[in-house]
């Protein structure tokens, strides 16, 4: 889309080229019959949208503040309740004026020993600034994050809380990138900094049949269209997750062909493993954003959204054959 190419920074338009497809195995579903949809349980909107407001009240969570630490006790507390393994890989990263960056990614795993896969991800950090804001005075001072990080979150730690009461048919890993949003406008290399490195580190066997990426999709006025990266990398994934939300009646998921994002599926992609980005790019809508702007809070999201995507995940992992 030409008008986003000057303005993105998250959805940069990424230049065309042509890569091979990862292989994977996404065909995983079974017919849904009545025995399997009596076991999925649901998926609550209002206990995921608290979630979301406790990952808030920790305050911004970009990397070496106060609120990340403190969010990233709260996650591993989180997981570590639900989950059957949970795992950190702490990483540094040199950022802006020489100053080394800690981060870390959170995989929380349910039936590690499972060959058969699905990864389920979202970046737990938010942005350092805001230079989308309308008050220049402000656009340095980091952003709350509530749907550009902590939505997607919220609707993992919800589902975390659903398969430890209910194991899912398959082996999941939950995983929690950190330094997604770190770069300025425009140096792409400094973004994506836990996914990438998360790629970079995977074991060669470590193979999910397909991965699906929450990003911004909180917001009250939910609209998810096809991202386009992730309609050329995983076709069959898209099917996979559009179908079900058609079946269940979410009509939050758009059949719209959304534009090119640059996120946390690139890097995944990359590195073979089939992944999708849910992302609500208009936030709220194509006319005006909240988007990397200090309005980005609690208040312009919804657990309805939340639910709409976690009904549909929660539908997806539970109806896909081991
Ligand atoms: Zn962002």
């Amino acid at each position: 889309m030409p008008v986003l190419y000057p303005v993105l920074l998250l959805a940069l338009l990424m230049p065309a080229c042509s890569r091979e497809q990862p292989q994977g195995d996404a065909k995983a579903q079974t017919t849904p019959d009545r025995n399997t949809m009596a076991a999925i349980p649901d998926f609550s909107g209002a206990r995921a949208f608290d979630l979301l407001l406790k990952q808030t009240s920790f305050g911004p969570r970009n990397p070496e503040s106060q609120g990340h630490d403190a969010c990233l006790q709260f996650l591993l507390g989180a997981l570590r309740a639900s989950a059957d393994e949970v795992r950190t890989q702490e990483f540094t990263h040199i950022g802006y004026r020489d100053a080394r960056i800690r981060l870390t990614n959170i995989i929380a795993s349910f039936k590690p020993a499972a060959a058969s896969r699905i990864l389920l991800c979202a970046h737990w950090d938010t942005r350092p600034r805001a230079e989308r804001d309308e008050d220049p005075s402000r656009r340095e001072t980091p952003i709350l994050g509530a749907n550009d990080g902590a939505s997607g979150v919220a609707v993992l730690l919800e589902i975390a809380a659903l398969f430890k009461k209910t194991p899912p048919p398959v082996g999941v890993d939950i995983v929690l990138f950190d330094g997604e949003d770190y770069g300025r406008e425009g140096d792409v290399d400094r973004y994506l900094l836990g996914s990438r490195y998360f790629a970079k580190v995977k074991a060669i066997d470590y193979q999910p049949r397909f991965g699906v990426l929450l990003d911004m999709i909180g917001d009250a006025n939910l609209e998810i269209p096809k991202e386009k990266k992730s309609v050329a990398y995983a076709p069959d994934v898209v099917d996979i997750v559009w179908s079900m939300a058609a079946q269940l009646g979410v009509t939050q998921f758009s059949n719209d062909i959304g534009d090119e994002i640059l996120d946390d599926h690139v890097p995944l992609n990359e590195a073979g493993i089939k992944t999708i980005d849910l992302i609500d790019f208009n936030y709220p809508d194509e006319s005006h954003r909240y988007w990397h702007t200090h309005s980005d809070t609690p208040d312009h999201c919804s657990g309805e959204s939340l639910e709409a995507v976690g009904k549909v995940l929660t539908h997806v992992v539970y109806r896909t054959l081991p």
